[in-house]
């Protein structure tokens, strides 16, 4: 008797075991279904190729998910909604005018920030994001934040005169954009005017120094074929020569030489060419205001308008002048048909 109750228990023991491994089975085959059910949703049934730089493989992206990538990548996830709505539809535009005119030749773009946007697969942003102290809850909304913005505003790019436009887009121009003429060749781009621009005063890389030695500043000019020598005497006397319309600084007069802002920009690490420069002690100091180059949207400047109310297309009508925003379908963009 006792034997057979020991037998029944022992049975018992097993099949509760039994239901217990396949209940959890059952949850986690749910869980992966809804997370393919999630992604499914999520993608655009249009896909692009994209180039790694780092190795030369290329890869077929789903649309969603390179914008997705991009876009967290490009602007900070906590900013306001309409601010990472505007950013969305920028990056799109910005993609499709890529492949447009100016295609990779084995892929539609690659993952350099330098030459098309910047790229970074969304698990090790994640992880970078949680080493810089994020909560998993954080990271999670902000990617569903960027995700709903994508599928509203899927097929949305801008446009000008029925072209897809060039959408330049930078951190932070505090007072005004720039227009796009004063810096790169001169060639007027009608949709990349500088306009009136309100940023929020917190913003951490709003004001920036550059101290520089009279050597290094020497030395880096010669290295570079910008200038064959310069004297003490013409280092103190090194001022602004010309300013932009929207009040950047153009060019610099050294000695003899002129040189260009956006050439100091590069060639000293400064934050943007919207600077004043004053010569102390054998060094030269550049005290700059903004980020980036200030052509197109400021993305410190949507992310007030956003906090002040205004809406996505609000936003994007502000920084790209007479444009409009078309919907369209991804496969006839990649054709160019608008
Ligand atoms: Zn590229």
């Amino acid at each position: 008797m006792k034997l057979r109750l020991a037998f029944l228990y022992v049975i018992s023991a097993v099949l509760f075991c039994l239901i217990v491994v396949l209940a959890l089975e059952n949850i986690n085959n749910k869980e992966e279904e809804k997370k393919e059910e999630e992604k499914i949703e999520f993608e655009s049934g249009s896909t692009i190729q994209l180039l790694r730089s780092a190795t030369g493989q290329i890869e077929t992206l789903d649309l969603n998910y390179y914008l997705l990538c991009v876009v967290a990548s490009e602007i900070p996830f906590g900013y306001e909604y309409e601010a990472i709505k505007a950013q969305v539809v920028v990056a799109r535009t910005y993609l499709f005018n890529k492949i447009i005119n100016d295609k990779e030749e084995l892929a539609d773009v690659c993952d350099s920030y330098m030459h098309c946007q910047a790229f970074t697969d969304i698990d090790k942003l994640e992880e970078t994001w949680k080493n810089k102290g994020f909560s998993e809850t954080d990271i999670k909304n902000g990617e569903e934040k960027i995700k709903k913005a994508i599928i509203e505003t899927q097929g949305e790019v801008i446009t000008y005169k029925g072209e897809i436009i060039d959408a330049l887009f930078h951190a932070s121009s505090p007072q005004k954009t720039e227009d796009a003429s004063a810096i790169w060749s001169g060639v007027d781009i009608p949709y990349l005017k500088s306009v009136e621009n309100v940023e929020d005063e917190n913003y951490e890389r709003r004001t920036s120094t550059n101290v520089i030695s009279y050597a290094t500043f020497k030395n880096t000019l010669i290295d570079n074929g910008y200038i064959h020598d310069l004297t003490l005497d013409e280092f103190n006397n090194i001022h602004i020569n010309e300013y932009t319309s929207s009040g950047r600084v153009k060019s610099i007069a050294v000695g003899p030489y002129c040189i260009k802002a956006e050439n100091l920009r590069t060639l000293f690490g400064l934050n943007s060419t919207n600077f004043t420069l004053s010569i102390r002690n054998e060094n030269i100091q550049f005290d700059v205001l903004g980020f980036g180059h200030g052509v197109g949207l400021s993305q410190v400047g949507a992310n007030t308008y956003a906090k002040a109310g205004k809406s996505c297309e609000e936003i994007i009508h502000h920084y790209y002048t007479d444009v409009e925003i078309k919907d369209i379908n991804s496969e006839q963009m990649k054709r160019g048909e608008i």
